[in-house]
This record gives structure tokens, C-alpha cells and sequence, in this order.
């Protein structure tokens, strides 16, 4: 047990050390994921000296689009670039680092939120978007939506937002022979604000690059789509997103083979199958250590146990409780059934081996009860410490009934 919590601690850590360098890293095409093709076509375009003026990047999700249209701009941008990649180390890829090159600017989908009660545009959420997409540039729209905290809205492109968006545009660039204007998500302008952006995007001033990026370019209004170059992306091969994830994630060879399998090609939907496999590690560690220390009664064990779960937010517990519920369903279910179930893992399977004789018809239905009471306690914003110890306690009792 003391082993695999070394293990389990050890690698959440190796992996934020990793994930903490990455936020250093660059957004050069290296740091794309495959796309080796679409590169190609790319690069050719900045070396021939025939960069399109207005361009579209799609392709199907996860395939990292906006990603490579900001590459793209960086490459376009460096003063010292190679005939494959930006150079990452002039001024013009340091402040593309941290996406705070002054000719570079953003456009993306915003509503009204807490902190931006009216006209919402989005300058207004600038520096969210730029922590959000240094950190990791791979994620949905939903998944913008609710960083930017606008609730259950949709995001829009408002014609406010085509105003700045034309202010910027025609502002002299500052520092580079270019200025750039990544506008992800131009299906959310609706006809007035995309009529508001013909001309500009038709016959924009010299030096500019309107650089488009969409989810679902059929939604783009054919007035827009129509002026822009396509830039198409392929789903990432399974070798491919393999070595990414080996590369990025540290995932040991069998683990990223697996999570590969099931992601198809969409890289955000792979960092969410390791997100919930991680979770998945961490609440099992805390139920088998929970169970063991209410089957022997060990009060300060359980107080520790404690201590430490209260610290975790609500989130996390919620997502503990759930599975604590599923566990208990499942080994109370190998019970009857003689082991015959088996909607478990194999680690799990091999607890519930020896734990489901203590989840029986005398238990059951109090301790499925205890652990949502708790569960609502905690959605309730009570005092985590006082839920979890009761909860414990109840269950010291219950377990061996
Ligand atoms: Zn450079």
C-alpha cells in the first residue's frame, strides 16, 4: 500500500514538473502535434513569398488547428527561421512565448459573465486566453466557455467585437513586418458582425494576416469562408499520438497505446481519458485505504485520512464520492452474484476480491446513504472535516454488520 501511494505521489509529481516546463515552451510547429503534410504546405507559402492574406484552418476535433495557426504567425513572425521552424529564441518568439507579440491578436467567441456584466468583447478576457492557451492550446470550445466562467451561454462574435477587431486591424504593427489576427471560431458572428468584416477580410490592408480557425466551417458564413484560403488538418494518426503522449504526458508505452485506441485521432479527448484515469488511481488508493482503516477501527489513521480529503475541494470530493458509490453498488452486486459482475478494472477487481463479503443486505442501503448524505453536505459548502470524519465513523460501524 505505502509502495504504490510512493509511486502514485511520484508520478503526479515527474508529470507537473513536466507540465510546468511545457508552460515555458514555445508554440512552434514542432510543438504541433503531426500535421506533418499541412507544415509542408505551410512553410512553403512563408518561403515562396506567397503568404494568402486570409486563411481557414479546420479539421476534425482535437487535431490541433488553433495550434498550428498561431505556429504558423510565429513562423511568419521570427527574424531568424530555418526552412522548417520558427527559431524560438529571437525577440519575436520570445514574445510569442507568452503571446504578447503586439502585432499578434486574438479574436474569440465571449458572452457576459461575472466579472463582465455588459458589452463583452474579447480584449476583455485577454489574459485569461493567454494563460489558457500557453498552458495547453488543445481544448473545445465548451471547455473555453466555462474557463471564462459565461455559464451555460454560448460564446458569440458580437458586431462591438467586429469594431475592435477593425481598430486593430488598422493600427500600423509595431514590430514585425506583419500583424496577425487569429480569430478562432468565426461561425459565432452573426450576419451583422460578419458584414461588418467583408471588405476588411476581402481587401485588408498590406501586411495583415487574417489567420481563421473553426470547429465547424460549415457553419462559417459563405460570404466570410468564401475569401479565405483552406488550411485542412487530418485526424492525428494513432503512432503518431502515441509518441505525443509519451513525449508530453509520460505516459508508459502500454498506457499511451490504450489511451490512443479510445481517442481516435483527437488529442483532447486523449488528455481527458488521462484525466479520468488519473482520478480514477487517486480514488481508488483513497476508498481502499478508507475501507481498510474503518475494518480496523483505526481512529487516528482515519483522522489523517481525513485531514487530507477535506483539503481537496468539492469538486474532487464529489468526484470521490461518486466513485465510493459505484465501488460499494459493484462489490455489493459480486456479492449476490458470486462474483460473476464485471464492470470493474482489474486493480479494482482484485480489492473486491477480498472486500465484497463486507458489503451485504444488512449495510448496503445505510452506508449508500451515508455516503450521499455526506456527498450533499459537501454540495452544501458544510465543513468538509466534520462530513468526512462522520461519514467515516458511520461506516466503522456498518462494515461489519
Ligand atoms: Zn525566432
Amino acid at each position: 500500500m505505502i509502495k504504490y501511494t510512493w509511486f502514485l505521489l511520484y508520478i503526479i509529481k515527474k508529470r507537473h514538473v513536466l507540465n510546468t516546463l511545457r508552460i515555458f515552451g514555445t508554440m512552434r510547429f514542432n510543438d504541433v502535434i503531426g500535421q506533418e503534410k499541412t507544415k509542408e504546405q505551410l512553410r512553403k507559402s512563408v518561403l515562396s513569398g506567397r503568404i494568402p492574406h486570409a486563411q481557414l484552418f479546420y479539421g476534425p476535433e482535437g487535431s490541433g488547428t488553433l495550434p498550428l495557426a498561431i505556429a504558423y504567425a510565429q513562423y511568419v513572425a521570427c527574424t531568424n527561421r530555418s526552412d522548417k521552424d520558427a527559431c524560438g529564441v529571437c525577440p519575436s518568439c520570445k514574445k510569442f512565448e507568452h503571446l504578447t507579440h503586439p502585432d499578434l491578436h486574438f479574436t474569440f467567441p465571449v458572452n457576459t459573465s461575472k466579472s463582465v456584466k455588459k458589452d463583452p468583447v474579447s480584449d476583455d478576457f485577454i489574459a485569461l486566453w493567454r494563460e489558457n492557451l500557453v498552458k495547453n492550446p488543445y481544448f473545445y470550445s465548451s471547455q473555453w466557455y466555462s474557463v471564462m466562467g459565461i455559464e451555460n451561454k454560448q460564446g458569440l462574435v458580437s458586431k462591438n467585437e467586429s469594431e475592435a477587431i477593425m481598430h486593430k486591424i488598422n493600427l500600423k504593427s509595431f514590430e514585425s513586418e506583419y500583424k496577425f489576427l487569429v480569430f478562432w471560431l468565426p461561425e459565432k458572428m452573426n450576419a451583422t458582425s460578419a458584414n461588418m468584416l467583408l471588405k476588411l477580410i476581402e481587401e485588408p490592408p498590406p501586411k495583415t494576416l487574417f489567420l481563421l480557425v473553426s470547429e465547424v466551417p460549415e457553419q462559417v458564413l459563405l460570404t466570410i469562408s468564401s475569401r479565405t484560403q483552406p488550411v485542412k488538418l487530418s485526424r492525428i494518426s494513432d503512432s503518431v499520438l502515441v509518441d505525443a503522449l509519451i513525449a508530453r504526458k509520460s505516459l508508459p508505452i502500454e498506457e499511451a497505446r490504450s489511451v490512443a485506441r479510445l481517442a481516435s485521432g483527437n488529442y483532447i479527448s486523449a488528455l481527458e481519458i488521462i484525466e479520468t484515469s488519473q482520478e480514477g488511481a487517486y480514488n481508488f488508493e483513497k476508498f481502499t485505504t478508507l475501507m481498510r482503516l474503518c475494518y480496523m477501527r483505526n481512529i487516528p489513521e482515519i483522522n489523517i485520512w481525513v485531514e487530507e480529503m477535506a483539503g481537496m475541494g468539492r469538486e474532487p470530493l464529489k468526484s470521490f464520492f461518486n466513485y465510493t458509490l459505484r465501488l460499494v453498488r459493484e462489490n455489493f452486486i459480486m456479492n449476490l452474484n458470486n462474483e460473476t459482475i464485471v464492470y470493474l478494472t482489474d486493480k479494482e477487481k482484485s480489492f473486491s476480491h477480498k472486500f465484497h463479503p463486507y458489503i451485504n443486505g444488512r449495510n448496503i442501503l445505510a452506508i449508500t446513504n451515508e455516503i450521499n448524505a455526506a456527498s450533499a453536505d459537501i454540495e452544501r459548502n458544510a465543513n468538509g472535516k466534520i462530513v468526512l470524519f462522520d461519514m467515516a465513523l458511520k461506516i466503522v460501524k456498518l462494515i461489519r454488520k
